[in-house]
């Protein structure tokens, strides 16, 4: 395959676009060798690590306007551990899933291969759309994504009409979503995520806010498999009551990756300097639409997702026409160091996926476009 350069003036002054591993700034990773440095290396146990926690939690808090007796927890393991978290931890008999993609998938999947667990009740919908799962009989856990990475897709999060007759927690997968989308927390009971979407940091742990609800649900399931002895197993590992005892101490129970503390720690606070979650949703929102908006202008590419309520402001998913190679466009695109543009790699469709979290710059979406827009015209000759 020829490479093709793309003349300088056009291309975006930082090309990484990936929909997780995502763009970490500059300032966060130089944080890092000038007034971090004296921490990494040290301990998890003592106060200066501890501090580093303790204000990502109470940062995180003031990010998502916390409501009342609401709990930042945190643990090893990333967004899939939570998975596992929640059938061991959350999850009473049984859940209902929302399922429409990869992500939303594997954790309906999850609670399937759990034997102390009823079948889940699985509502699906064709990829591109999304579906909530409805009230039904028994369920004491509903479960989908806020935004399913795999296809672009944002979802709302709202309690399941009636489902709170039967005590039943609303269990948010927000791991592409926290930071980059709106959100009224009182409408769930765990919104959880990883760091390396929308926090622009790197992978390896799991944050989870949680209501009073979820943290009760977790102690007392802890309490009554210590009863009835063999029915489930919580694993250590997986014990939701031991990370939120931890986490109120300002720990995680085995150690973390304290360069991904400092990092996230970092952005939380540039995020809330720059006026919080209101601010980074409209960033991501003004970036998601130049793309929209390109493509539903350009005469070769089209916005995956047909309904624009539906339409993710934080992975945007753009399809191209049959005669134009997007995996050739996302080659020649790297080879000029704009990178992580495929779209995922299951869906199998011809098609570009770009991660507009609030650290990549509007500016460099915009650049983006007219890099595609040159790369398809020189191809085209
Ligand atoms: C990335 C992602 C995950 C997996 O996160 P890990 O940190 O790799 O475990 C889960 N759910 C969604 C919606 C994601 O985007």
């Amino acid at each position: 395959m020829d490479t093709i350069d793309i003349p300088a003036q056009l291309l975006p002054k930082d090309g990484r676009f990936g929909s997780g591993p995502s763009k970490i700034r500059p300032q966060q990773v130089r944080s890092l060798c000038d007034d971090s440095m004296s921490l990494l290396g040290t301990s998890h146990r003592q106060s200066p690590v501890k501090q580093i926690v303790a204000s990502i939690r109470q940062g995180l808090a003031d990010f998502f306007s916390l409501p009342d007796a609401y709990e930042v927890v945190l643990g090893n393991g990333g967004a899939s551990a939570f998975w596992d978290i929640a059938c061991a931890s959350l999850i009473s008999r049984q859940a209902a899933f929302g399922s429409y993609g990869s992500f939303s998938a594997k954790f309906a999947a999850c609670a399937a291969s759990a034997p102390f667990l009823l079948d889940p009740v699985i509502f699906e919908s064709p990829v591109g759309s999304y579906r909530l799962p409805e009230l039904t009989e028994g369920v004491d856990a509903y479960c989908w994504a806020h935004n399913e990475t795999s296809t672009g897709v944002a979802a709302p999060v709202r309690r399941i009409p009636n489902s709170e007759e039967y005590g039943a927690l609303m269990l948010v997968d927000a791991t592409s979503a926290a930071g980059a989308l709106p959100v009224d927390l009182a409408q769930c009971d765990a919104y959880y995520f990883s760091p390396q979407k929308a926090f622009g940091s790197d992978g390896g742990l799991w944050i989870a806010i949680l209501s009073p609800a979820a943290v009760d649900r977790a102690f007392s399931l802890e309490s009554s498999t210590e009863l009835e002895g063999a029915v489930r197993w919580i694993p250590p590992f997986l014990s939701l009551k031991s990370a939120i005892e931890y986490s109120r101490k300002n720990q995680t129970l085995n150690t973390p990756a304290i360069a991904t503390l400092i990092m996230l720690d970092q952005q939380i606070q540039w995020l809330n300097s720059q006026g919080g979650l209101d601010w980074s949703q409209q960033r991501c929102a003004q970036s998601a639409s130049l793309l929209y908006d390109w493509a539903e202008s350009s005469s070769y590419a089209r916005p995956f997702v047909s309904d624009p309520l539906a339409r993710s402001n934080a992975v945007v998913t753009i399809d191209m026409d049959e005669d134009i190679s997007a995996d050739k466009l996302v080659g020649l695109l790297r080879e000029n160091g704009i990178v992580d543009t495929a779209g995922y790699r299951k869906l199998g469709r011809n098609q570009l996926r770009i991660g507009v979290f609030p650290s990549v710059e509007p500016a460099d979406v915009a650049a983006l476009t007219r890099c595609v827009d040159y790369l398809v015209e020189v191809t085209r000759g």
